[in-house]
């Protein structure tokens, strides 16, 4: 049976009277009027948007801890807030508007203390007295999109694992047996949003740890303007200071052997340390490409776990949840037709419905079948399909008529030798792979063999009108896939 809601919120009452100063206990908690009760959700009424606000700003640390010792774990608080009726028709009947804790705050990282380089030239400055010599603090904003949470991410039988593996290390931070924790899948199977749903658990729980989120591209760039600034050892001690790290899409490391370097070093450091690690990528460590040994068996001592494609009731359960957060009503046809046209990725499934919705709001038509179709059909047809390093060297091979693993062997006949160069060139033009990755996917050549191809490739274009020829066929072959 559920407890009366003004029992619970007497409750927390006597635990905020503790924890404030009296006179904000009574400008700010004594107005609250407790109202409703119903799934472990207490509804508090507010007198204003402004009186939210403030709650929310100042106060939701410690409303959220005490409604979660009142109510337990899955005790939450949503606002009931009495708008300006002044103008309303009529005056004395106001409305009350529902909203729930959007806890920004909640995503805010503590200040931490970052040793100051002392081989630094500071100039003359006169020390400021109020920081600690040698120290200044620091606020790291942890890059979490709160949006991206584990309310919003659905649960099926395709992510099970990496959900619950994610939720416990949520709750758990460097305390499970899931450390690191590397979530991998294809292209828009949920990493990136499941990545962010972990940190914003783990600052809910812990509001004082330091979380970051991080795409590897970003981690590279910072550490090549270290290196660049010569303040790399800034670079290392703010990145030792994070509690739980969260990098994501580590793949884009492949061949940067000095940037891996560091981050090996930052990663043993947290992890003897008890400090959580998150890792995304698009593939299980076993199979990663271009990189170090060291790493990828540091990768494999937490555990790896999968999204798969969702089933068709996971996407149809993801897209009315979109819906519902977006406040879009939609015939279930049509939610249907969408959820068995696009199957494979859920980001083009979404894409899909905010074209939808574009083209029904911009021509002021209802959204039908009929328009759904229309869209969709053109959306299937035309959405970029991703090239590979894979597509291209099939692409080359079928042109030249030679078994595609030739291309792997260590042989030097002119035609295979020729044909692998111009995977290499094509791959550098149309995938992002960096030229590291593309030279070990091509008989695991290094950087400097894919520039050399690219050049040659680029001098016999130039010179030898019949390969030219051959190579606007094979470009034209690959761009059919765009
Ligand atoms: P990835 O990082 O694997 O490429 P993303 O995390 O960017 O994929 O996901 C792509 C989109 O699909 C995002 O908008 C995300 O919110 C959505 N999505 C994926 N899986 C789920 C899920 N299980 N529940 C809700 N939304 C999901
Ligand atoms: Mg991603």
């Amino acid at each position: 049976m559920e407890r009366k809601y003004e029992t619970v919120w007497a409750g927390c009452l006597k635990v905020i009277r503790d924890n404030i100063s009296p006179s904000s206990f009574s400008t700010w908690f004594v107005p609250i009027k407790p109202v409703q009760l119903v799934n472990n959700v207490l509804t508090i009424q507010v007198p204003s948007q402004f009186f939210y606000e403030w709650l929310e700003e100042h106060y939701i640390g410690l409303l959220k801890k005490t409604i979660k010792k009142e109510l337990g774990p899955e005790g939450r608080l949503e606002y009931s807030i009495i708008m300006d009726s002044s103008r309303n028709s009529n005056p004395s009947a106001p409305y009350t508007v529902h909203a729930p804790t959007l806890n920004k705050q909640a995503l805010k990282n503590p200040p931490v203390n970052m040793p100051i380089d002392l081989n630094k030239n500071n100039g003359n400055a006169i020390p400021n007295p109020f920081v600690i010599p040698g120290l200044k603090k620091l606020n790291i904003a942890p890059q979490l999109i709160d949006s991206y949470n584990f309310d919003n991410f659905i649960q099926g039988d395709c992510n099970r694992l990496a959900r619950s593996a994610g939720l416990a290390v949520g709750q758990s931070p460097g305390k499970t047996s899931f450390n690191p924790l590397l979530i991998y899948s294809a292209n828009g199977l949920g990493k990136t949003h499941l990545a962010h749903a972990i940190g914003i658990e783990v600052k809910n729980n812990f509001p004082d740890k330091t979380v970051l989120y991080v795409p590897s591209e970003q981690f590279t760039n910072q550490f090549i303007d270290s290196v660049r600034n010569n303040n790399q050892n800034d670079f290392i001690h703010f990145y030792k200071m994070i509690d739980v790290l969260i990098v994501d899409d580590i793949h884009c490391l492949a061949g940067k052997e000095k940037t891996q370097d560091v981050f090996f070093h930052i990663f043993n450091h947290l992890h003897q340390n008890g400090k959580q690690i998150i890792i995304t990528s698009d593939m299980a460590p076993v199979e990663m490409k271009g990189i170090e040994p060291r790493l990828l068996s540091r990768f494999k001592w937490g555990l790896a776990a999968d999204l798969q494609v969702p089933d068709f009731e996971t996407r149809t359960a993801i897209l009315q949840k979109k819906l519902y957060n977006d406040g879009v009503d939609m015939p279930q046809e049509v939610i249907e037709l969408i959820v068995r046209s696009i199957t494979t990725n859920v980001r083009e499934m979404e894409g899909a419905l905010i074209s939808i919705l574009a083209q029904s709001s911009m021509n002021k038509k209802e959204i039908t079948l009929e328009l759904a179709a229309k869209v969709l059909e053109k959306f299937v047809k035309h959405s970029p399909r991703e090239i590979t390093v894979e597509y291209i060297q099939k692409m080359v091979c079928d042109y030249f008529e030679i078994p595609i693993d030739k291309i792997h062997q260590k042989t030097r006949k002119r035609e295979i030798v020729q044909a692998r160069q111009l995977a290499m060139f094509f791959a550098k033009n149309y995938t992002k792979s960096s030229l590291a990755a593309i030279g070990s996917k091509c008989g695991k050549k290094d950087h400097a063999t894919v520039l050399h191809a690219c050049k040659t490739i680029k001098n016999l274009s130039e010179t030898d009108k019949n390969f030219k020829k051959a190579m606007d066929e094979i470009e034209n072959l690959i761009k059919v896939k765009m």
